[in-house]
């Protein structure tokens, strides 16, 4: 029987919380978010004219485990008709834009698109990627998504494709972000393969099999893209918050800033708010 402290109550932290509050062999959960709210990226202005403006994530992808996962919790949180789908087939997943030296460039959407030179770029795809197959396994243990890139697909599509991907995904930086922390699948594909055009075609080894809720049926029946909620992704951080308040087995903390904590002989000791005096 454990008690588990979770520190920060953004949608990782509620996550683990909802899926520990179910496991049998907790008992007690404490949840520390050092802001007055919880959801942390995921935050969405509610207008009184029923406009949602998103200020972090405004799109989630139901493909692989992780979004089968995701769909079954908000599934289990009765959000089901709350969902916005956006499929393949629609315009805003076909229509997708590169706005390079001032000029905006539409990428392609099928198959056809890799076969030929599509600017920005001044090769195909199809190229970058059969070369990509006799590029040596790096030797690094993790390094930035963009020299990951340059070394196996080329500079110009790290500098291009990935620095717009990864502002567009986590607003950040892609020459300081971790590829083994933001695309595991990539990292595991060099790993297991020797080459991510590899690792696409014959997979990368075993992934965690999940088995689809109702929900993520449909979105593979409907080719979901990405979905949204209708009162806005932050709907889903308050609905676990609701989940785990009601639960009677959950301790929500807001404004508890944790500023160390100290591995114990018998678990961790856990201190918030204040440096010099632990709690
Ligand atoms: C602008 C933007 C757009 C994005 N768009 C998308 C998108 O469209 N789709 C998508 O899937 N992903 C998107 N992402 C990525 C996504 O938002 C993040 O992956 C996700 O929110 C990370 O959740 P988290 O709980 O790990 O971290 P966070 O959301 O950062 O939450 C961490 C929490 O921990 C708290 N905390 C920090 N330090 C302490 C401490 N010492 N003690 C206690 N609490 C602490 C923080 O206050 C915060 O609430 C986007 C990110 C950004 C920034």
């Amino acid at each position: 029987m454990k008690t588990v402290a979770v520190l920060g109550g953004g949608i990782g932290g509620l996550a683990a919380s909802f899926y520990l509050c179910k496991n049998p062999q907790v008992t007690k959960v404490i949840v520390l978010e050092s802001s007055s709210r919880f959801g942390g990226w995921l935050w969405s202005l509610r207008r009184s004219d029923g406009a949602v403006f998103e200020l972090g994530p405004r799109g989630i992808r139901p493909a692989g485990a992780v979004g089968t996962n995701t769909l079954n919790m908000v599934e289990g949180l009765g959000l089901e008709g709350d969902i916005l789908p956006v499929s393949y087939n629609h315009v805003a997943s076909k229509n997708r834009y590169l706005y390079v030296n001032g000029q905006l460039h539409k990428l392609p959407s099928g198959i056809s698109g890799i076969l030929k030179t599509v600017a920005p770029f001044s090769r195909p795809l199809l190229f970058s990627l059969l070369t990509e197959i006799l590029v040596k396994k790096g030797r690094e243990e993790d390094e930035s998504i963009h020299s990951f890139v340059s070394r196996r697909l080329g500079k110009e599509l790290a500098d291009l494709a990935m620095d717009s991907v990864c502002r567009g995904v986590f607003a950040g930086d892609c020459k300081k972000l971790s590829v083994r922390s933001c695309f595991p699948s990539l990292y595991k594909a060099e790993q297991q393969r020797g080459s991510l055009t590899l690792g696409f075609l014959l997979g990368s080894g075993s992934a965690p099999v999940i088995v689809p809720g109702h929900l993520a049926q449909r979105a593979k029946r409907e080719a979901w893209a990405q979905w949204s909620l209708k009162r806005g992704v932050e709907t889903l951080p308050e609905s676990i918050a609701e989940f785990l308040q009601q639960s009677g087995k959950v301790e929500l903390h807001r404004d508890a800033a944790v500023r160390q904590i100290i591995p114990t002989t018998s678990g961790w000791k856990v201190c918030k708010n204040i440096m010099t005096r632990p709690e």
